[in-house]
């Protein structure tokens, strides 16, 4: 069963106390295609303009990740952003960002592609999200990410797309932001009102929680790693283990089958995090990935 992803693909540049790296290769749906496809086929739908490096078409060799839905722009620029995590490694201080292809129409996404039945609308224009959505016929699990800024700017279609998608990927800050509640589960419980049957709220170094449209709650903490070079792309990658996992499932998504899915997704983001860019995920194998969330899940119990 394909996975489909669409969200930004950018440059970044990135600053963390570890040092300094200028336009690598960057953008949430790059980074949820490659995690994920350590589980499953993926395929990705996405813009880049005319000056991308030739990266955004060669990183995925090699791996089960489709790229006929990415667009090479003639004319349009590339997503650029730079963040920086010297202050704070839980936290991403956007130094600037020039949305350039993201803030125009929505790439195509390929006919043969329509067909998807799960899909993740990493963090994006919601607007965008939104029309992504629109050609999917029939998906059985929709689940998005957002942040500060679109919550900030594009409220009202970020609302709609909520009345629209299973779950919602997003971290602690952002929660508070959206719903003007301090306290994370009443927040979780507001953005279930929303729409969405289940919220993960992302807490960096603390980990993630899962509150469902049924009332449960379940805490993980993340996997306890000191080797943090650049958190960037650990939403995403955490987000791609999730929904890689999820669409191995067979179409059933028990609280049970979404925590384990929660703990592959911390599982690979503390793979990201261990370098620059796709660095930490590009050396990496399945059974690396199977090894440590079996360490995880014994080091949970008690
Ligand atoms: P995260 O997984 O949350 O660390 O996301 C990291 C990625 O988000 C970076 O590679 C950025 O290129 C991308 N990003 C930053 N700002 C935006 C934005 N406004 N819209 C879409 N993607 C963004």
């Amino acid at each position: 069963m394909s996975l489909l992803v669409t969200g930004s693909l950018g440059l970044d540049t990135i600053e963390t106390p570890a040092g300094k790296r200028d336009n690598v290769i960057g953008g949430s749906a790059i980074y949820f295609a490659y995690a994920a496809s350590f589980f499953t086929p993926v395929r990705l739908v996405g813009a880049v303009g005319e000056d991308a490096p030739d990266d955004f078409f060669t990183v995925f060799e090699g791996r089960d990740v489709d790229t006929s839905g990415l667009e090479k722009r003639k004319g349009s620029k590339t997503f650029r952003w730079h963040g920086s995590y010297v202050k704070d490694l839980n936290e991403a201080v956007t130094v600037e960002v020039d949305l350039n292809v993201l803030a125009e129409r929505a790439p195509k996404i390929p006919d043969t592609f329509c067909d998807s039945r799960y899909c993740f609308l990493a963090n994006t224009h919601p607007v965008l999200q939104q029309q992504m959505l629109a050609c999917l016929k029939g998906p059985k699990l929709v689940v998005a990410d957002t942040m500060n800024l679109w919550i900030q700017t594009e409220r009202a279609e970020l609302v709609k797309l909520l009345g629209k998608i299973h779950g919602l990927v997003l971290n602690d800050g952002e929660a508070r932001l959206l719903t003007e509640k301090k306290n994370l589960i009443s927040a979780a419980k507001d953005v279930l009102k929303l729409g969405p049957k289940f919220v993960v709220i992302k807490k960096g170094e603390h980990g993630a929680m899962l509150v469902t449209h049924s009332g449960e709650a379940f805490v993980l903490p993340a996997y306890p790693t000191e080797k943090v070079v650049d958190p960037t792309g650990a939403g995403d990658s955490f987000a791609g283990g999730m929904m890689g996992y999820l669409s191995t499932q067979g179409g059933s998504f028990s609280a049970a089958t979404i925590k384990r899915a929660l703990a592959f997704g911390t599982v690979v983001a503390s793979y990201t995090i261990g370098d620059f860019s796709l660095g930490g995920l590009q050396n990496l194998n399945r059974d690396q990935i199977d090894d440590r969330w079996n360490a995880f899940k014994q080091a949970m119990s008690f």
